[in-house]
């Protein structure tokens, strides 16, 4: 019987992965379409100056429904379009949005955009980047990139000439997600950075955790004495954001502050005075 069970173990398991192969394909061809029909949008989530919660900027958050296939996360899509070598026609797509709704916006307000880690492994990306800003006529010094470390590192060198070219043309690189990952310290002696973006890991336990404030504590004395920029990610409450001020944290983001929006939102967000958050949206 045991010889039988290890048979249907087998038979079970590859099925699995049969499925899941089946399933990814799915919606590769499901989000190829999309793409061919200008059909995935780009959110908007204010990136706020905590000391009096005005907008300084917008992350462009990649947003796709299917009606087959419902809501697929960019968690999801974003890794497949990378492995399924269409990463460039969905970033063209996504950042031409961008920078089209960030041309509405006052002059003083900056776009972020996330690049993934295929792009920081191909040398012709910060051409690309700079040609669509170009095209749609939007000032790549108003544009901010955030990478991961993670991604930095299958290629560095490479990685390293894309963001250098990026800042000849006057954007601003964010390290995203920062504390997490294959962390090193060194990277941000290596690698001209503008700004760090503290992980939500830290920041969802800053009021309770004492570990998580030293660590938020010692990130912005760091930052402070590189010279870099500091946005807190993942902000969902009063006390976080309380805490986050007293240490001395210039930047923030999260569903306190407003979750990911259309673009009209975003517009009517920056047009109407751009002060204090809005109810929050749908958008989970
Ligand atoms: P990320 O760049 O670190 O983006 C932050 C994620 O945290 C977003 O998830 C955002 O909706 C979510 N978030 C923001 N505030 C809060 C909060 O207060 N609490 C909680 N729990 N979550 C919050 P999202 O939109 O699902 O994106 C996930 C990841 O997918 C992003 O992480 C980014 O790595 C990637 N991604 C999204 N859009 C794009 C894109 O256009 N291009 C690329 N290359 N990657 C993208
Ligand atoms: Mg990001
Ligand atoms: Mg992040
Ligand atoms: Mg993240």
């Amino acid at each position: 019987r045991s010889k039988r069970r290890g048979r249907g173990g087998i038979t079970v398991y590859s099925e699995e992965i049969a499925n899941e192969m089946k399933r990814a394909t799915q919606i590769e061809q499901a989000l190829r379409r999309a793409i061919i029909a200008d059909d995935v949008e780009v959110h908007f989530q204010p990136i706020v100056d905590l000391s009096n919660e005005r907008v300084l900027g917008f992350e462009a958050l990649a947003r796709w429904y299917d009606n087959e296939l419902g809501t697929v996360p960019p968690a999801v899509f974003i890794p497949l379009a990378e492995e399924r070598a269409f990463i460039e026609p969905l970033t063209e797509l996504l950042l031409r949005k961008a920078a089209r709704a960030a041309l509405t916006w006052p002059k003083d307000i900056f776009l972020s955009f996330n690049l993934s880690s295929a792009q920081l492994m191909d040398p012709s990306t910060a051409f690309g980047i700079l040609a669509i800003v170009d095209r749609v006529g939007f000032d790549p010094r108003r544009l901010e990139l955030e990478i991961t470390e993670t991604a930095m590192m299958s290629d560095p060198e490479t990685a390293r000439g894309i963001l250098e070219e990026l800042r000849a043309a006057g954007a601003r690189i964010s390290l995203d997600d920062f504390g997490t990952g294959q962390s090193s310290l060194g990277r941000l002696r290596d690698f001209d950075f503008d700004k760090v973006k503290i992980d939500r890991a830290f920041v969802s336990e800053i009021a309770w955790n004492r570990p998580s404030e030293h660590i938020i504590r010692a990130i912005l004395t760091m930052c402070e004495g590189l010279d870099l920029g500091v946005v807190a990610e993942g902000i969902e409450e009063a006390d976080q954001s309380g805490k986050l001020v007293k240490l001395g944290c210039a930047q923030g983001q999260g569903y306190y502050y407003g979750r990911p929006m259309s673009a009209e939102q975003a517009y009517k967000l920056v047009c109407s005075g751009r002060g204090k958050r809005e109810p929050d949206t749908l958008d989970a």
